[in-house]
């Protein structure tokens, strides 16, 4: 038996919710139900999380979270519950199948089924966010070492539990050669330790476009969590529609379950809304929790009522489906089937112990690390380059030069074109005279002589050489 926690969500998600906790007990599924409320009734009484202190330590005590969609109210500084969830608990990766069913449910892409891996907490969603000019804003993307690793070795070790055969990695590492390159440096690292699987790497653009056009050339898919957040949407939009696909959000200790769609107001209360998405999550749970006989029987009851062109109103098609059902009625046909099989399409078979559980990640050792210059981003009002090198050459100290400034990562000085745009923004790169290091102190004393010369320093960052690798970009153009 395993304690979960249920929250059934607002709009239609107690219908979907009753009809897939009715679903997987018919089925045999041993849990036991913790119900919690979370979403608008909670961020209405003013708690602007949408979920109330005790119902943490409720899911933190059961380690595995059933949630239905919520309602995020508009306006009021109301935080989505699902980012916090998976900040708090560190539910680092976010699994979404998308299979099409065709020709059940229609799609332009048969023989689709790829699984999207999301990494789920950094990238430009820390949301680390800055106004540094009057033209110019800021978001930090954050991309780290153990959660490029925790992510890529979850992807391929999800791959070897259901026997997929290859692992694709998206990135664009030929433009973020730091932060996406580390991801594309880590999935390579991997990958060698998995030589029965296939890997590959594609630049995003072209994945993407091809991924729309072709998903059939695709199984595993991993990515950083920007890119993820957007081709899971269109993954399973292609596969036939998002109404039918189910999310994991995976982490160390606790994980959370859910559909990938909202809580589609319009529809509540009306036994009208498919079930499927949220069915397709408790599918997963079962699995996490190594109830794969309840999973594998409901999924395979589930493919069959599919199959038998029994369907709710968002898939329902003249001529390819036989019976329009409501909520009630399609979770009902699902328990009829319990134990059948899809005769056309393809059923499931899976593996026990399907839990992934990763070996923790273990610091390597430090690199040697050199300061060898320092940018110094200024906000100025003038337009010319030469000016501004012309005023920062008197903040220049002893043996500490200017060596470059940019604007918007284009070279603009020594040597710029008149044509480039400039805003308010300037990188001034700093290097220290001949093969020296820079020292703390000596940026320092920059600083002081910015201000003591009216130069508005905004922020500065260090260049450093990693183990004797220059470990910052150059000034395009430079
Ligand atoms: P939505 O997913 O709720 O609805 C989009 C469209 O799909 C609507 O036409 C809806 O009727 C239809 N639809 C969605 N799920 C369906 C189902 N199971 N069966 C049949 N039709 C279905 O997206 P939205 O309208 O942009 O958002 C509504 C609310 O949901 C918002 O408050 C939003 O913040 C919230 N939301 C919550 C989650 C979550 O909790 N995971 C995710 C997305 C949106």
């Amino acid at each position: 038996m395993t304690r979960i926690t249920v929250a059934k969500g607002d709009g239609i998600g107690p219908e979907i919710m009753d009809a897939t906790l009715a679903v997987i007990k018919a089925a045999g599924a041993k849990i036991e139900i913790d119900e919690i409320e979370v979403g608008e009734k909670v961020y209405l009484a003013g708690n602007t999380a949408g979920i109330a202190k005790e119902s943490w330590d409720v899911i933190r005590r059961n380690k595995v979270f059933l949630k239905a969609p919520i309602t995020t109210p508009q306006g009021g500084g109301y935080k989505s519950l699902n980012v916090t969830t998976r900040k708090f608990l560190g539910l680092y990766a976010n699994i979404r199948p998308c299979i099409s069913l065709y020709p059940f449910v229609q799609t332009k892409h048969p023989v689709m089924d790829v699984v999207i891996v999301r990494e789920n907490e950094e990238d430009l969603y820390a949301g680390i966010e800055h106004q540094q000019t009057d033209e110019v804003v800021q978001c930090l993307k954050l991309i780290s070492r153990p959660g490029c690793e925790k992510i890529v070795r979850y992807a391929f070790e999800y791959a070897k539990q259901y026997g997929r055969k290859k692992v694709t990695c998206f990135t664009k590492d030929n433009i973020m050669k730091q932060t996406d390159g580390l991801f594309h440096q880590v999935f390579d690292e991997i990958a060698k330790e998995y030589p029965e699987i296939e890997n590959e790497h594609w630049i995003i653009d072209i994945g993407a476009a091809k991924l729309a056009d072709t998903p059939e050339a695709f199984d595993v898919v991993v990515m950083p969590n920007l890119y993820g957040d957007v081709l899971s949407d269109v993954a399973a939009q292609i596969a036939g529609s998002v109404g039918l696909a189910g999310s994991a959000n995976i982490g160390e200790t606790c994980a959370m379950f859910e559909a990938i769609h909202g809580s589609a107001p319009r529809r509540a209360g009306q036994n009208m809304a498919n079930p499927s998405g949220l069915l397709q999550g408790a599918i997963m749970m079962l699995n996490h929790i190594n109830q794969t006989e309840v999973a594998e029987k409901v999924q395979n009851a589930w493919l069959k009522t599919i199959e038998d062109g029994i369907h709710t109103y968002d898939i329902y098609k003249e001529g390819v489906s036989k019976q329009k059902v409501g909520t009630k009625e399609f979770a009902e046909a699902v328990i009829s089937n319990l134990g059948k099989n899809p005769a056309k399409l393809k059923s499931v078979k899976y593996e026990k112990g399907q839990a992934i559980d990763l070996k923790k990640y273990s610091r390597k050792t430090p690199a040697k690390k050199e300061l060898v210059g320092v940018d110094l981003f200024v906000h100025w009002n003038g337009f010319s380059a030469d000016e501004l090198a012309k005023i920062l050459s008197k903040v220049s100290i002893e043996k500490v030069k200017l060596s470059m400034i940019t604007n918007r990562g284009i070279k603009v000085w020594p040597e710029g074109f008149e044509e480039t745009f400039c805003t308010d923004h300037w990188r001034c790169r700093f290097k220290p005279e001949g093969d020296r290091l820079l020292t703390h102190d000596e940026i320092i004393s920059l600083l002081k002589s910015a201000s003591n010369s009216g130069v508005d320093v905004i922020k500065t960052e260090n260049l450093y050489h990693f183990d004797g690798k220059p470990a910052f970009s150059l000034g395009q153009g430079q």
